[in-house]
Parts: C-alpha cells; structure tokens; sequence
C-alpha cells in the first residue's frame, strides 16, 4: 500500500535540507547515488541523476519499522531511502501524513489499541449480535431439525448418568396428568414429554432440544410439595418455549467457526472468552426468561408463584445434597426476591 504525496498549503515551504538516497531508473538494476531535497512543489534529486518531479505525482511507500522508504515516479523510476529520520522530517516539511493505518501500525500503543478494539468488536458481537441471530436460527428450525439434536441425549445420560426411576409409576403418572392439565401461558407450546429418572447427580430437571423435560427420582423428593414440582416443570418448560439449549448449540458452533475463520489458532486464548462471557450473560438471562415464562405459567392456573421460589429456598438450603440443579440454576437471594415480587 503507498499514499499520495500531498503538496504542502500556502505559502510554499522554503527548501528542505537535503538526504541521501539511491536511484533507480526501474529499467536497470542500477543504483545511482543522489541528495533528494524539497523545493516548493517539486522533489528535485541531483548526483549522479538530476530529476525534478511534482510532488503529487509521487507515491511515497508506508512506514515501517525495518523497511527503507521508498517513493516512486509515475515512469517506474524510484528512489531508496535509507536515512529514515531525514526522510520524516523533510516529509514533514512537505505537509505530507502517513494514513490513519500506517500511523497506528507505527506504535504499539496504537497496535494494542486496535486488537483491543477487535476484541471489543467481537465481545459486542458475540453479546448483542449473536444470541439475537441465533434465537431467530433456533426459532426458525424445523422441530424435527431440532429433534434430531437432542436425539441420542437421553440415551448417553442413561448409560453414563441415570437408571430407571425408582418412583412409584402412579406418583409418576399423576404429576405428568397434572402438568399437562396445566394451561400454558402463551400459544404455540412446544411438543414436550416429561420423563423420570433415578439419578446419580441428585436433584435435577432440565428439558433436551427433543422435548424431552427430564426430573430426577431427587428432585420429587426433595420439592416440599406438587405445586412447587409443578413451577420445577414449568421452569422447563419455559427453556423449550424459547429453545434455550437450541440456541446454545448454535452460538456455540458459530462462536467456534467465526473463532477458527477470524482468529486462527494464534489468539485461541482470546477466542475462548467471548463465549466464557457470553455463558455468564446468556444463562442469567436465559433463567430469567424461563422463571418469567414459568411464573405466568403457574399464575395462569391459580397457583401461587411463590411455589417456584420455594424451590430455590429449598435447593439452596439442603447443605447436606450438593444439588447439581444449583450450578445451572444459582438460587441467588435476588433470584428468589424477583419471583416474589412478581408473586404479588
Ligand atoms: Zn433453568
């Protein structure tokens, strides 16, 4: 890249000190010595050549740190200048400035400020651009799109996770009817299908791309009643409604593409903590949509919202279980106050 020498405003600078640089015709190899100086509007050159030239007709090379700079004539002749700090100053003197790139190439200061600036351009991205993009991906997928990506889910949590629930199927049978007796909050209700299990990582609930909302044997224990299993369920459902896990999957193959396609593997480290934030920032909001979705749920149905904060009392308050529901549902002082307050 080179940029346009500009003719310094009026009034003309008087002529400039004169540095050391070598011509070459463009034609030959050969080198010719020379003292290039400025006058008026003309680079004028003497030595073994003599060559007057205006100066908007020459192209000045970038600066950089190791590399001579260069300027070159409209005929393919050019000039090699060795003598960087005379070459600046005369430069100067002709009113000429390097482009915004080159200038900020030139320190590290602005080097660091632009990788800083991609950083935050990607970081915005992934935290503003990206869940947007991709809840309208998840929204527009088939189902049977989405099926297949909670397919084989369940099947790897039961070899590796769970056994068969040990809960009478009656007890079973009565919380799915009352669950699917429960009117929805808003239209277009996902397809779902509860499913028990004796786990081996205590109470837990949680809903697959599938349909499939799995509730641990311990978290029907552990719920001091229905209706608070009712809000667990609810909960679930809410994710599905919005296709939370859906949407993770998509921002995570398009944080690790756009990683791989704008990154490469050099600043991996940089990679990897967009969508580290983005985890922090998502699952929080993520909750949020799913506590809302499951507090207008029970609302609807003449159920007390307050259920649902009973159970993040009560999983936050069994210290003796180490509930792997609270990794990914934190039962946070202020998680509990807003269900509350949407209670009233
Ligand atoms: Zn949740």
């Amino acid at each position: 890249m080179s940029d346009a020498v500009t003719p310094a405003a009026s009034p003309p600078p008087p002529p400039t000190s004169a540095v050391v640089a070598c011509y070459f015709d463009g034609k030959t190899s050969r080198r010719h010595q020379v003292r290039l100086r400025v006058d008026g509007d003309a680079a004028v050159i003497a030595g073994d050549v003599e060559r007057s030239c205006p100066l908007a007709q020459l192209r000045v090379s970038e600066r950089s740190v190791h590399a001579v700079r260069k300027v070159s004539y409209p005929d393919g002749a050019y000039l090699e200048v060795a003598d960087r700090a005379g070459f600046a100053a005369l430069l100067d003197a002709t009113g000429h400035r390097d482009g915004v790139v080159v200038r900020l190439q030139q320190s590290w200061r602005g080097a660091l400020t632009a990788a800083a600036a991609t950083v935050a351009v990607l970081v915005l991205g992934y935290l503003f651009v990206l869940p947007p993009a991709a809840s309208l991906l998840a929204h527009a997928l088939p189902l049977a799109v989405e099926r297949r990506l909670g397919d084989g889910v369940l099947d790897l949590l039961d070899q590796h996770v769970f056994a068969p629930s040990a809960l009478p199927p009656a007890r079973r049978e009565r919380l799915s009817a009352r669950f699917e007796r429960l009117l929805p909050p808003y239209p277009g209700t996902p397809p779902h299908h509860i499913v028990f299990r004796k786990s081996r990582v205590g109470p837990n609930a949680f809903s697959l791309p599938s349909g499939d909302i799995v509730m641990t044997d311990e978290m029907v224990r552990l719920m001091p009643d229905d209706d608070a299993l009712m809000g667990v369920l609810a909960h679930e459902l809410g994710h599905l409604h919005e296709r939370h896990l859906t949407r993770r999957i998509i921002e995570g193959s398009a944080v690790a593409a756009s990683a791989t396609l704008l990154l490469g593997d050099v600043s991996s480290v940089i990679a990897a903590l967009p969508p580290l934030l983005l985890d922090l920032k998502y699952s929080r909001d993520a909750e949020r949509e799913a506590d809302d979705y499951a507090i207008a749920m029970l609302r609807h149905n003449g159920i007390a919202p307050e259920h649902l904060a009973d159970v993040f009392v009560v999983l936050g308050a069994g210290a003796d279980t180490l509930p792997a529901y609270l990794s990914s549902h934190p039962a946070s002082p202020e998680r509990i106050a807003h269900i509350r307050a949407a209670a009233r």
